[in-house]
């Protein structure tokens, strides 16, 4: 039986890796984005690697009406057997410019998207009695706060390693597995606007910034969305049915627990 994952912030980045590797995978893909055109591009661009149909659907994720419309559509008709609560946004910035709508908007999308969403679809799974698994990108900014400028991210990241615990502790009556993924300086269009930003804000350029990230990783090579994707893949599979809980370090070593 095909396996169904509806994957959110699937139409860019490093969400549009993880449909691919999950398509290559045999699963059945719904991309859901805020952004139709990505969402709609990322779904066109998995039928044509594979032939089967994907679907997509236009979703934000801090919208917990529209959130649930999605789970229950794609569990009454395709089953739902895994949600990857991977939408995201980053504004670079100094602590002590941060506007609050900057922080407000952050968490909204951030920490607030992947409890509406954890919540939609574990209700879902549990309705239509799946033993899911749900995966949340958070990222290794959820494990220290030792990152320049991303104040409101790394509050909204460190809000997702401990939801997925709680996600996990209480979902696990139902079977349901709910576990994170902590990337480090993946090489996406978010990392690219970072870039820049991080340049202007630091006085250099851009390539020098390319450069500190590549030194603060000991296995010395930016990461590739593919790095990330292969280890969701995992956390999906049979073979990670008993963890759970858990925030996995994917970041060629930038940060170590
Ligand atoms: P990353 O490096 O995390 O992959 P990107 O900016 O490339 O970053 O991708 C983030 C994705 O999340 C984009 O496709 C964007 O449209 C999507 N996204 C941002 N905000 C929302 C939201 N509120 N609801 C759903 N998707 C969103």
């Amino acid at each position: 039986m095909t396996k169904t994952v509806v994957i959110t912030g699937a139409g860019s980045g490093i969400g549009r890796h993880i449909a691919i590797v999950l398509a290559q995978r045999g699963w059945q893909i719904v991309v859901a984005d805020i952004n139709e055109d990505g969402a709609r591009a990322t779904a066109a661009d998995l039928d044509s690697r594979n032939g089967q149909l994907h679907e997509h659907a236009i979703l934000d994720v801090s919208d917990p009406h529209k959130a649930r419309q999605v789970a229950d559509d794609v569990a009454s008709r395709l089953g739902l057997d895994a949600w990857v609560s991977n939408a995201g946004v980053s504004y670079m910035q100094r602590f002590l410019d941060t506007p609050i709508e900057s922080y407000d908007k952050t968490l909204e999308v951030n920490l607030k998207g992947v409890f509406v969403c954890g919540q939609a679809a574990a209700r879902a799974m549990v309705r239509i009695g799946a033993k899911g698994a749900i995966v949340n990108t958070a990222s290794m900014a959820g494990k220290q706060g030792r990152v320049p400028y991303l104040a409101d991210y790394v509050a909204s990241k460190f809000g997702v390693v401990g939801l997925t615990q709680a996600m996990a502790f209480e979902l696990a009556e139902y079977g349901i597995t709910v576990n994170s993924v902590c990337p480090g300086y993946v090489v996406t269009p978010m990392q690219e606007r970072e870039m820049t930003w991080e340049a202007q804000l630091r006085g250099i350029t851009p390539d020098k910034v390319r450069q500190l990230y590549i030194n603060d990783t000991p296995l010395r090579k930016l990461e590739q969305p593919d790095d990330v994707a292969n280890v969701v893949a995992f956390l999906l599979s049979d073979d990670a049915r008993f963890i759970t809980g858990e925030a996995v370090a994917v970041n060629g070593g930038a940060y170590m627990d």
